[in-house]
């Protein structure tokens, strides 16, 4: 098991250090590392699912085209109560999410 790569968005529009205090496009809920990511590696992002467990990451997921799972982990019941989140699935952790995945990709 591998990773192709990872990204992470180092910037902020209050960082304390200037070189990141920017409004970038990398930002969660923007889906600029989602699309960086499509295009270094050929992803398709129809194709693709976002797994989260903020809202942010929904939003970014859906606007880079994905479809996206929220997972009840880490702050994800917090942020159910808190927002109105529309993700394409709910999971109650990442297992039960990569299981959602699976499924879906058998359909096609
Ligand atoms: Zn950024």
């Amino acid at each position: 098991m591998y990773l192709d790569a990872f990204y992470y968005c180092p910037h902020h529009p209050d960082a304390k250090i200037k070189a990141y205090r920017i409004e970038c496009d990398c930002r969660k809920p923007k889906p600029g590392m989602l699309l960086k990511a499509s295009q270094d590696l050929n992803i398709d992002l129809t194709q693709s699912f976002m797994i989260g467990d903020r809202l942010s990451d929904i939003m970014a997921g859906q606007k880079a085209g994905c479809k996206a799972i929220h997972v009840l982990t880490g702050v994800g019941r917090e942020q159910q109560s808190k927002h109105k989140l529309d993700a394409s699935f709910t999971s109650m952790d990442l297992y039960e999410a990569v299981e959602k995945v699976v499924l879906n990709s058998m359909k096609r």
